[in-house]
């Protein structure tokens, strides 16, 4: 490994002993931050909506949520606020009613990078700053934890005014399961660009297209609608499951020789230099906060050109036969938005 993995035995739960935790927001990864701490023995709080799905969850599971600032102040001296809001909302949420509560010895925490790197929140100096993002979903986090397990996290240390902060931060990743699974050493810089240009380019962004561009092509060809969705979408799952059990060599060997060929033959010409560079500018637009200045731009103008993409590829055709097909597949256990 190139950077360094640590576990249990590398930290210790009991940095947050006589401590408070208060996880602020309980949807993905709140719920999961939030009971695997406290079934680590971790005095933990909740802030979120009490009437809201998760609100309501969150009391279900025995918490009592507090508003925002309440949770904060509760939780004091030496507290630890992990805070799980969305991305967009978090600047908004943290200048109203975590930084004016934030006192000196408290250490701020996040699951993501994005706030703190490109700066739409700037803590006080006197607190410690750190993050411990878990490389999974949150039911992942949560049901890995309950197995005795724990999904990889990420940790890093921005700030460290106590001196005491990666301590910390070993004690958060280790109660929520991650010193089970490993624990990687990283930076905020790091974390959030490589984030965000892996969701851009390749896994939601990339992938998004490319399922799109090769619908077309069969469809606009005058090939059915049905055969062009399950030769470029439905069997991704199988080709994924393949790779992240055994990576491209595992998918290679087991898919046909017929496949085989065709993938060293055609992938390059698909993927070449030409979206190689497109991928670099991607990278010099989050590098250089470009990227972020964007996003939060269309979040002050009420995500209208993002609510428009949505709206659009909603009704792209590949959307519509899919559904179709998704419900004569029940195994698939189908959702729809
Ligand atoms: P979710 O959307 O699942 O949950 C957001 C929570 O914030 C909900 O409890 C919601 O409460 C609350 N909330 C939303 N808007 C407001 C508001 N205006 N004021 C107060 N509370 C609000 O978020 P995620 O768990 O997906 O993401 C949280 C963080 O974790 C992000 O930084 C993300 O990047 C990071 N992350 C997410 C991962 C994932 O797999 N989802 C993986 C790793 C990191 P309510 O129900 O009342 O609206
Ligand atoms: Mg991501």
């Amino acid at each position: 490994m190139s950077i360094e993995t640590l576990y249990d035995k590398d930290g210790d739960i009991n940095a947050l002993q006589g401590r408070t935790v208060a996880v602020i927001g309980y949807g993905s990864q709140g719920h999961a931050h939030a009971q695997n701490l406290r079934d680590s023995g971790v005095n933990v709080i909740v802030a979120n909506r009490r009437e809201s799905d998760n609100g309501k969850l969150a009391i279900e599971h025995g918490f009592d949520p507090l508003p925002v600032d309440e949770a904060v102040k509760q939780a004091g001296e030496g507290g630890l606020i992990i805070v799980t809001l969305p991305d967009e909302v978090q600047p908004d949420v943290y200048s109203a009613s975590i930084g004016p509560n934030l006192k000196a010895g408290m250490t701020l925490g996040c699951t993501h990078g994005f706030n703190i790197h490109f700066k739409t929140i700037t803590p006080p100096e006197d607190v410690d700053v750190v993050m411990v993002a878990p490389k999974g979903p949150g039911h992942t986090v949560r049901s890995e934890f309950e197995r005795g397990g724990g999904v990889p996290c990420l940790l890093a240390v921005e700030q460290n005014k106590s001196g005491q902060a990666f301590e910390t931060a070993m004690a958060w990743a280790i109660g929520v399961g991650g010193g089970k699974g490993g624990i990687l050493k990283t930076n905020f810089k790091d974390e959030c660009e490589t984030d965000l240009f892996g969701e851009q380019t390749v896994l939601c962004g990339g992938l998004s297209e490319l399922i799109k561009a090769g619908f077309e092509v069969l469809t606009e060809a005058g090939y059915p609608p049905e055969l062009a969705y399950f030769e470029v979408c439905h069997e991704l799952k199988l080709i994924i499951d393949l790779i992240i059990r055994g990576g491209l060599s595992y998918m290679r060997y087991s898919i046909s020789n017929t496949a085989e060929f065709g993938d060293y033959h055609t992938g390059p010409k698909i993927i070449d230099d030409a979206t190689k560079q497109r991928m670099r500018e991607a990278l010099t637009d989050i590098q250089t906060g470009k990227f972020a200045e964007t996003f939060r731009g269309d979040f002050a103008k009420d995500f209208q050109w993002f609510k428009a993409q949505r709206e659009k590829d909603h009704a792209h055709p590949v959307e519509q036969v899919g559904k179709e097909l998704r419900r004569m597949m029940p195994w698939l256990k189908p959702v729809e938005i």
